[in-house]
């Protein structure tokens, strides 16, 4: 197959905000040291032309891009310090902000907002709206931007170093063959490659194992935020208004909470995140989202309001210790791919932003220096060092770690790290994070002859206030052409009939937030209850033959499934470009 080769100076993979920043910020980099040197006023070699393109997988910039959000405006005010005035899509200045520890029917305010979740001076922003502005920007700076070029595969030397990345093929039916319309992907070669793919990157995981990035550090650990947009029919919940919530409908060993946030014409921005690290197999992220919003105060909020977008994404929880090397010969890592998210305060626009930044002040100087080594490259987290992202990750380093004994162990350390500057005094800060799904618990052997939890017996989806998943990824707007392969490798799918349903009841079907995996009887479509119900196994033969079906056109690209799976069979893959949901206003 012939391939294209397109010579770039720098690829950035993915377009969110931390790779955007980093295009912009090094474009501008460029222009002002070749005016200077053009004008006289600084001495050395002009860079001449240097082409920066950005890929991203959605079919627009902005398209895969879901957030809460309130912005920390620190990151967006170094890159545009008047990105008021140059009109970034704000919905509101943060005005008001609550915090509530739900039980199961009352809503008790806390006195006191904790320190972390102090949103004043804050905005309240849609970050896929956010996002396409800033895509705007890099195009009027002259960065090319390539929307749905899925970074299929990074291209390396003999030596490891990274050339570039090659897109994903185009045309390509479900049995693997070309269609008429069969496009190969391009081969981008670029000096430097920077991976901003957001949380769980599929090259950054690749790129990682293959030259131990992660070698010495602690495992990343990772919550699945579940979010919806409700239009109200008044003004109950203004603009600006933000809450938080703790308590219902997690247990105690869960790490969760709920977000609502005030939008601009009475769109409520409402959604929970639920601990990929939790140890019930028969746990549904999704339904405890369903869950949240049945609580009376929650319920009363959206009582004669209309769900009109849904969406769900990871959030990486790891903190400081769980970040990897993030630079090599020829590559960085930036934003969320590199854990740069702060989880305490639920934020990681600002620091993607600043990491971007930093990006791309090194790879300028790298341009200078004609030299793309890991030496040259390594003072990336040097300028991460110095920059106000470590102080901050710093004081929050064990942030998540302490809830591994239950939420008010985990709150008591919360609160002590905010004292201590993060070491709340040697107790917990000696706890090591173990890879989230290695957290999951086998079912009992109550509940493997049927006997599932109750956890949602009670839960109904009455298509008003709470819905299925099929209806809400109806609202994500998703689109992949299914007559290609999937995009979701399940590498052993023997495991899933057998061990799987007997030792955790196929939890696949319950922690994808979009119903993309389903155990269906031989041939037949039954969907299984969220409970999981596994089979009751009386001898070999009464067992129904099960086998797994992937709704792979139904993905929303959150990538629970790549890091929940407690045998790590699932693998999240790029599919064709253009592929995915359309997360517009989220
Ligand atoms: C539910 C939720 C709530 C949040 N709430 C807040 C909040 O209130 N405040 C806050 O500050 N932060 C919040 N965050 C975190 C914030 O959204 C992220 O920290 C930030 O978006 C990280 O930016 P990024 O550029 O690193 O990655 P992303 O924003 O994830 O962007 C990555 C982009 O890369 C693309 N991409 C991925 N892989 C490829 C590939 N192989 N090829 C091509 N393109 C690719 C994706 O489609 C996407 O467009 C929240 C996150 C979630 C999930």
């Amino acid at each position: 197959m012939e391939r294209e080769s397109l010579e770039m100076d720098v690829v950035f993979v993915g377009a969110g905000p931390a790779n955007l920043s980093g295009a912009l910020h090094l474009s501008r980099l460029i222009a002002e040291h070749n005016a200077a040197i053009g004008s006289g006023a600084a001495q050395g070699k002009s860079l001449g032309e240097v082409q920066i393109a950005v890929i991203e997988k959605g079919a627009a910039v902005g398209a895969h891009i879901l957030s809460g959000a309130v912005m920390d405006p620190r990151g967006l005010a170094e890159l545009i310090p008047d990105f008021k005035e140059q009109g970034a899509p704000l919905e509101s200045e943060v005005k008001e902000d609550f915090f509530y520890y739900l039980t199961q029917s009352r809503a008790v305010r806390s006195p006191i907002n904790p320190p972390p979740l102090n949103n004043h001076g804050y905005y309240i922003v849609s970050l896929n709206r956010l996002t396409a502005w800033l895509g705007e920007k890099c195009e009027e700076a002259g960065v090319n931007i390539f929307p749905e070029f899925p970074g299929a595969d990074l291209l390396y030397d003999e030596s490891d170093r990274v050339l570039g990345v090659r897109t994903g093929d185009k045309g390509i039916d479900k049995e693997g063959k070309p269609k008429p319309n069969f496009e190969p992907g391009v081969d981008l070669l670029a000096k430097v490659t920077v991976l901003g793919e957001g949380v769980r990157g599929s090259l950054t995981k690749k790129l990682i194992r293959r030259l131990g990035l992660d070698e010495g550090r602690e495992p990343q650990v990772y919550s699945l935020g579940v979010k919806e947009l409700w239009e109200l029919p008044d003004d109950r919940y203004p603009a600006g208004r933000v809450t938080h919530t703790l308590g219902f409908p997690s247990d105690q060993w869960t790490y969760g909470g709920g977000w609502i946030y005030g939008m601009q014409n009475r769109v409520l921005n409402i959604g929970y995140v639920t601990g990929l690290d939790y140890r019930d197999p028969l746990i549904d992220p999704h339904a405890e989202f369903q869950k949240f919003k049945t609580h009376p105060f929650i319920a009363k909020l959206l009582a004669g309001g209309k769900m009109i977008r849904y969406g769900a994404k990871a959030i990486a929880a790891g903190g400081m210790n769980a970040m990897p090397r993030m630079y090599s010969d020829g590559v960085l890592i930036v934003g969320d791919s590199a854990g740069f998210l702060n989880a305490a305060r639920l934020k990681g626009i600002h620091s993607a932003i600043k990491s971007g930044m930093l990006a791309a002040e090194t790879i300028f100087e790298a341009l200078l220096a004609e030299d793309y080594s890991s030496a040259k490259l390594q003072t990336f987290e040097a300028r991460v060092k110095e920059s106000w992202i470590t102080p901050e990750l710093r004081r929050y380093r064990n942030f998540h770690a302490g809830f591994r004994h239950g939420r008010w162990l985990g709150m008591a350390n919360a609160g002590l790290q905010y004292l201590t500057g993060g070491r709340a005094w040697g107790i917990f800060d000696r706890d090591h994070q173990e890879p989230g799904h290695e957290a999951m618990e086998k079912l009992s052997p109550h509940e493997r002859n049927g006997n599932v939890a109750a956890r949602y017996r009670d839960l109904r989806f009455d298509k008003k206030l709470t819905f299925d998943k099929v209806t809400d990824v109806y609202h994500a707007a998703v689109g992949h052409d299914e007559d290609q392969p999937a995009h979701l490798h399940v590498l052993d799918t023997n495991i899933c009939a057998t061990r799987c349903t007997e030792e955790y009841g196929n939890p696949c079907q319950r922690f994808c937030p979009a119903a993309v995996y389903e155990m269906v009887e031989s041939g037949s479509q039954v969907s299984v209850p969220i409970d999981g119900n596994p089979t009751v196994r009386e001898g070999a033969n009464a067992r129904p033959r099960r086998q797994l079906q992937i709704n792979f056109s139904n993905c929303v690209h959150c990538k629970t499934c790549d890091i929940m799976d407690p045998y790590q069979i699932i693998n999240w893959v790029t599919p064709e470009g253009g592929g995915g949901p359309d997360y517009v206003g989220m």
